[in-house]
């Protein structure tokens, strides 16, 4: 090159620190070609050579450049809107392998859409996070399980996960089975003690929001909802079977009507059956407490498993719950308990768990029902 080419080609300018330091935040410092995505700060902070980092321009910095035009060469050379984080792969691709299958106008909707997504999963504001908090223990035989790409995509967009980490209270695989009273015993404990463990701390320093997702046996889910209690601030999530499986709140009109039945007379014993997810024939509660027992229930028209679609059919159900649970003191007095006969969604179990007031409410005996023990039998004490 001669000496007076050289004089007149203007110098490719530095990207300043300011201007590159933004745009490693607002990209999060992943290469932001489309499904790229990859982390080039790990290699910068190992200061490794791989997945080397360029700062490219859309527009090129010289008007013969990659996209380059004549007045906007010059113009957008540091201008942090044309610029974007590749890896090494994805700079050579737009620049040179595949340079007219990537326009301005493709790389500028490129980097809006990557620093966008990144915005929304690192800079969210504070009543966006969420903490999942995942509750398993086995059923039967069956052994349940929650993962995060499903209860992730529950919440999103009207909370985003606090990170990829769920906290997880569940025990996992035991050899108990939950027809034998030890199961309980056992298993109440444990949950307990996870919970202490691993959501009371996050409850103390002021954590003000989870994203519940359960599926155990009911005692445990209603005995999960009194730990959470209604001072957590929560979201409770349903597993849906129809259409599809899916954690999503069903959005859809379907209305359906919650009812609290009353009994006509005042007996010794109060029992209260929440039907939901099916029918519950009276003559296995006096089977269980004998004669002498006033039977309450909280019911629907037609129950069956998939009663519960959406977030209003399950606040209507915590609202009859809370009247269940008042009405049943105020007429039985402070000395009685409630014999609960829980047969609902998951979700209703922890809600119910949550509306019980300790020290207000009446001790609540909880039965699961169990075809290896021929119908109900005492399962919790709360
Ligand atoms: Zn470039
Ligand atoms: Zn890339």
């Amino acid at each position: 090159m001669s000496v007076a080419k050289k004089n007149i080609e203007r110098v490719r300018k530095a990207v300043p620190r300011g201007i590159a330091r933004k745009l490693w935040v607002k990209s999060g410092g992943r290469c932001q070609y489309t499904d790229c995505n990859k982390p080039l700060w790990k290699d910068e902070l190992m200061q490794r050579d791989m997945n080397k980092a360029y700062i490219s321009h859309i527009i090129a910095a010289k008007d013969d450049g990659p996209r380059g035009e004549k007045v906007l060469s010059e113009k957008l050379e540091l201008s942090f809107d044309n610029l974007l984080l590749l890896c090494d792969e994805c700079h050579n691709r737009i620049d040179k392998a595949q340079l007219n299958g990537h326009p301005k106008q493709i790389l500028i909707k490129m980097k809006k859409d990557h620093e966008l997504r990144i915005e929304l999963l690192t800079g969210l504001q504070e009543e966006k996070k969420s903490h999942l908090l995942f509750y398993t223990c086995k059923i039967g035989a069956f052994l349940p399980t929650i993962t995060f790409k499903e209860a992730s995509a529950a919440i999103i967009p009207e909370y985003f996960p606090v990170s990829d980490n769920p906290i997880e209270i569940g025990m996992g695989f035991n050899t108990i089975s939950d027809d034998m009273d030890d199961f309980w015993i056992f298993q109440n404990q444990q949950l307990e003690e996870a919970f202490n463990q691993k959501v009371r701390p996050l409850l103390d320093k002021g954590v003000n929001h989870f994203s519940v997702f359960g599926i155990a046996p009911q005692p445990l889910l209603i005995k999960l909802g009194t730990l959470l209690s209604e001072l957590a601030v929560a979201e409770i999530y349903q597993s849906h079977r129809e259409p599809k499986q899916t954690w999503k709140w069903q959005n859809d009109m379907y209305n359906i009507d919650v009812k609290l039945l009353e009994p006509q007379a005042i007996k010794t014993k109060v029992a209260l059956i929440i039907s939901l997810s099916d029918k519950v024939n009276y003559e296995r509660i006096h089977k269980v407490l004998g004669a002498d027992v006033s039977i309450w229930e909280i019911t629907v028209p037609e129950p069956n498993r998939n009663i519960l679609k959406n977030k209003e059919t399950l606040e209507k159900f915590k609202n009859q719950v809370r009247n269940a649970f008042s009405n049943i003191r105020k007429i039985y007095g402070q000395d009685s308990e409630i014999h609960l006969f829980p047969v609902m969604p998951n979700s209703c179990a922890i809600e119910a768990g949550r509306v019980w007031m300790p020290k207000v409410d009446l001790p609540l005996i909880i039965y699961d029902q169990n075809n290896n023990r021929n119908g109900f039998y005492k399962a919790l004490t709360i």
